[in-house]
């Protein structure tokens, strides 16, 4: 249908980026972005008025989503459209609309097109020989102020080694080194964003590590020094999370690691957004605050320090120390996940008592009770 419509319109169609990068690499990838060297929303329209499905644009930036009927979201840019006054040479400034669109990315690997239209179809467009990059395994800038135009480009090099175990060039990774910096003019939800993608990426502890080796820790006030408890760390809770079934890590709790190792846990705090985060860290002076949590072996018993501590928290400290009654803390919280709750303070004043601190202390040892399964619930 792309094809046809650039026919039709006589504007040039390019699938272009990740996605031609993953059909080489066999590597399944639903994102499909198509560059068309003309209006882009001219180009919209007609793909609506011929094959049908929906269509958003956005005419300020000449670009828009299709949704084929079969429910496939399509996105189309427009190639930056330029005017020359030399009919003569239009065919050579079509060419390089598209070359300035993939000049403007990121890596080689993601800066080739394959061509859509009738005659070229499947040609693959690749001025900085990604290909080459992608056979060598390598995640290599277009030029040498890549990183200082858009840092984010840092932690995405970072994502890309992760995802298809592939590498920095040596000249990418020195340019990393050398624009390491400019992290700390990236906005909070700027990194947060960047670092989600990342920590979601792979493992956590090897992008930890990673991290360490570009300096980009040093650069949120973190020592050096804390690399090796904070890879060990992060190891340790990947276990951890491995072993505990039904709850999936958020990026957060990785991200915070380092910041705890350093003795500036306390300044994470600014990148904490959500009401789990801010908790978690929270929690986790809770924790070190007071420590008797850690020498109770009655489970029971183990309520009344942790019950209003989330459970990321407590395994967060297990597994940065070696706490002996790791068994009976793991063997609590896989229990109070499965507490229905029993009492509330609701329900004696329903019996007809009066409300008084008693309440508290009745709710409690009846949790304590069933988590010492020393008395059964009707769940049971
Ligand atoms: P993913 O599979 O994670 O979506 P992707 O390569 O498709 O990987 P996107 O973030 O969807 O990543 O970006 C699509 C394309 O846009 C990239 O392949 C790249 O060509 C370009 N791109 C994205 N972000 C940047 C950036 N910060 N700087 C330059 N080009 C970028």
């Amino acid at each position: 249908d792309i094809s046809q419509a650039a026919a039709d319109t006589g504007i040039p169609a390019f699938l272009v980026g990740g996605i031609v990068r993953d059909l080489f690499l066999n590597h399944p990838n639903d994102d499909i972005d198509i560059v068309v060297e003309g209006n882009g929303i001219l180009f919209l329209e007609h793909l609506y008025q011929q094959f049908g499905g929906d269509i958003k644009t956005h005419e300020q930036f000449a670009t828009g989503t299709w949704r084929h009927p079969s429910g496939q979201m399509i996105d189309v840019t427009s190639a930056r459209l330029e005017y020359y006054s030399h009919p003569a040479s239009l065919p050579d400034v079509e060419k390089s609309t598209l070359k300035e669109d993939l000049y403007r990315r990121d890596f080689t690997i993601n800066s080739m097109a394959l061509s859509l239209n009738n005659q070229y179809f499947g040609r693959l467009v690749d001025p900085f020989n990604g290909q080459n990059d992608l056979r060598r395994k390598r995640i290599k800038v277009l030029h040498n102020l890549s990183f200082i135009d858009d840092p984010t480009r840092i932690l995405r090099a970072v994502r890309f080694e992760m995802r298809f175990n592939f590498q920095m060039d040596r000249q990418t990774e020195t340019l990393v080194l050398h624009s390491i910096g400019r992290i700390k003019d990236l906005s909070r939800d700027r990194l947060n964003g960047q670092m989600k993608r990342l920590l979601n990426e792979g493992s956590p502890s090897k992008i930890i590590l990673r991290l360490f080796e570009l300096n980009f820790w040093k650069q949120l006030g973190i020592n050096e020094h804390s690399q090796k408890k904070s890879v060990t760390h992060s190891e340790k809770l990947e276990d951890v999370y491995r072993q505990y079934e039904g709850l999936q890590a958020g990026w957060f709790i990785y991200f915070i690691i380092p910041f705890y190792h350093s003795d500036v846990l306390y300044t994470a705090k600014q990148y904490a957004v959500t009401k789990k985060s801010k908790k978690l860290i929270q929690d986790i002076y809770t924790l070190s605050d007071n420590t008797e949590w850690k020498s109770i072996s009655n489970v029971g018993m183990m309520h009344s320090y942790l019950k209003d501590i989330s459970e990321e928290a407590v395994l967060f400290i297990i597994s940065s120390e070696n706490v002996h009654n790791e068994k009976a803390i793991m063997t609590y919280l896989k229990r109070r996940k499965n507490m229905p709750s029993l009492l509330t303070g609701e329900d004696l004043i329903k019996q007809g008592l009066t409300p008084s601190p008693e309440f508290k202390k009745i709710i409690m040892n009846l949790d304590a009770a069933v988590l010492n399964e020393e008395i059964q619930t009707k769940d049971d």
